[in-house]
């Protein structure tokens, strides 16, 4: 856990309120403003906490810490703080190669394990080259930590980790910072990370795209991963807000099946099916924008998600096969059919993008008439042209009245400045389910209920065909009511 602070009192405050959960704890002394006066005030705190490991950390400005110093004032600061407590001293390698091996021996002396650091914040280049750096100095421990500007630096860290940490004479602590680097942070105790570093709050991050400590407890569960866990994830761009990691991590942990669940960032279907085969996956969810850009990599198709046109869901078999599912158009079916029979039921959709087809070929294959209005009548005709739907004009939608109304469009979506798919007066539908679930009640669902009519929300969508992925995952039936 990484603490800061921009005076000693707060430092103590911030260390001392997680203590009990996390024991081993990084001072960041390069966020005091004058760190080699205040360290002395710091020594009754760690006497006091003799049960915990401290690591001193002042890095200098030039090795992306806050330091305004020289390597010499980093080495007397780190003097300051291991006489005062620290059991591990942080020295950046660039002041250890500066200073020499006798740096390493001053804090040694002083009583600290010396454990020595490496920073790039531009990209993540020869890891290689940089250990060889490290061991030249032949620290106690040693930490790399670069940039993932792709999902493949990641993999790249990652795969470095396993090989490295095999033949050194020292633990090895590395990970990619940024957002393409999460999977560095989740995975890297897995691969042979001695440790990994987490804030206690988002705004308490001490590097770009450090996670909480709780993310990676309770959502990642890392102490708990080994190498028999199986991985899944979900791959798209942009995924930070997807609500997946947090559906399927608890999916995963409540029904105690040994999977975690990863965010991918990536717009490359090629990228993403590489990771998949080196990581690797057993499994992922594809989102925006690459639903229909992953067909060409899939070894076998399942017939609704080739009628639909797009993938949302790969299975990798064993041998290395990848199966693609569209478990779109049953997360969709699903909740209506708890609802109502969809038998000659006539169903309203409207848009004609990605979540209209899977609506469309879902209620068709529930032997519903199925009915689509979208706002570029062209693409609605050559859906309609594929599937066997009808087409309505604008005058039949509000004269017709329709068994239910599907809004596959992103009105009333959070930010979108269309809050209703279609004028108040058109609304003449038994049963509206809104695929829009942010916000949860949308307009049209608050419209539909002030009208007495029944409604389904778009969340119900979203849980049906993430249950349906655990499924297709593990062969269990997923705990859709969590
Ligand atoms: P998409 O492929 O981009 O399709 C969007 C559709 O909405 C198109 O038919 C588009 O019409 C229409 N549209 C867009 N802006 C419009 C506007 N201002 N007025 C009228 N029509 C408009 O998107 P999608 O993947 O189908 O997703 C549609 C919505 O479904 C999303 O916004 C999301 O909220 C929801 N969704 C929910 C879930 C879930 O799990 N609950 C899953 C997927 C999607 P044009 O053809 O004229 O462009």
């Amino acid at each position: 856990m990484s603490i800061v602070g921009r005076t000693t009192e707060q430092f103590e405050t911030n260390a001392a309120a997680l203590l009990d959960r996390f024991p081993f704890q990084e001072f960041r002394l390069d966020y005091l403003a004058d760190p080699g006066n205040a360290i002395p005030q710091l020594s009754a705190f760690f006497q006091r906490h003799t049960q915990a490991s401290f690591l001193a950390t002042c890095r200098p400005v030039p090795s992306g810490g806050c330091l305004h110093g020289s390597a010499r004032q980093e080495l007397a600061v780190l003097k300051l703080a291991v006489q005062a407590g620290c059991q591990l001293a942080d020295l950046s390698l660039e002041s250890a190669e500066e200073l020499g091996a006798t740096a390493l021996d001053t804090l040694r002396e002083s009583g600290a394990a010396v454990l020595v650091s490496f920073h790039d914040f531009q990209r993540t280049g020869d890891l290689g080259a940089v250990l060889d750096r490290m061991r030249g100095l032949n620290p106690d421990a040693a930490k790399i930590v670069s940039t993932a500007e792709s999902l493949s630096d990641s993999l790249s860290m990652l795969q470095f980790l396993t090989h490295a940490k095999n033949d050194l004479p020292f633990p090895l602590v590395a990970l990619a910072m940024g957002e393409h680097g999460a999977l560095s942070r989740i995975l890297g105790p897995r691969a042979g990370s001695a440790f990994t570093f987490a804030a206690a709050t988002e705004a308490e991050a001490t590097a770009p795209g450090q996670l909480t400590a709780g993310t990676l407890e309770e959502l990642y569960r890392i102490r708990e991963l080994t190498p028999a866990t199986r991985l899944f994830g979900v791959a798209g761009d942009p995924i930070h807000s997807s609500l997946s990691p947090l559906m399927l991590n608890t999916a995963f942990r409540t029904t105690g099946v040994d999977a975690v669940y990863l965010p991918l960032r990536t717009g490359s279907a090629e990228e993403l099916f590489r990771l998949a085969r080196e990581l690797p996956l057993d499994g992922f969810s594809v989102t925006m924008p690459l639903k229909q850009a992953v067909l060409p990599f899939l070894d076998e198709i399942d017939p609704t998600a080739a009628k639909i046109g797009a993938v949302n869901t790969v299975r990798r078999t064993p041998d290395g096969r990848f199966h693609g599912f569209n478990t779109d158009a049953a997360g969709i079916v699903d909740p209506l059919r708890t609802r109502r029979d969809l038998q000659g039921a006539r169903v309203l959709i409207l848009g004609a993008g990605g979540a209209a087809r899977a609506a469309v070929f879902g209620c068709l294959g529930q032997g519903a008439r199925v009915f689509l209005h979208n706002r570029t009548e062209a693409t609605a005709r050559l859906l309609a042209g594929e599937s066997g739907a009808q087409v309505v004009s604008r005058a039949e939608l509000a004269s017709g009245h329709f068994d239910v109304l599907i809004n596959a469009t992103p009105a009333g979506m959070h930010g979108n400045a269309l809050t209703l798919p279609l004028e108040k007066d058109d609304l003449h539908a038994g049963l509206v389910f809104d695929l829009v679930y942010n916000p949860i009640e949308t307009p049209l669902l608050a419209l539909a209920k002030a009208r007495g009519i029944a409604t389904v929300p778009g969340v119900e969508m979203f849980v049906h065909q993430g249950a349906r992925q655990f499924s297709l995952w593990t062969g269990e039936d997923a705990p859709a009511a969590i």
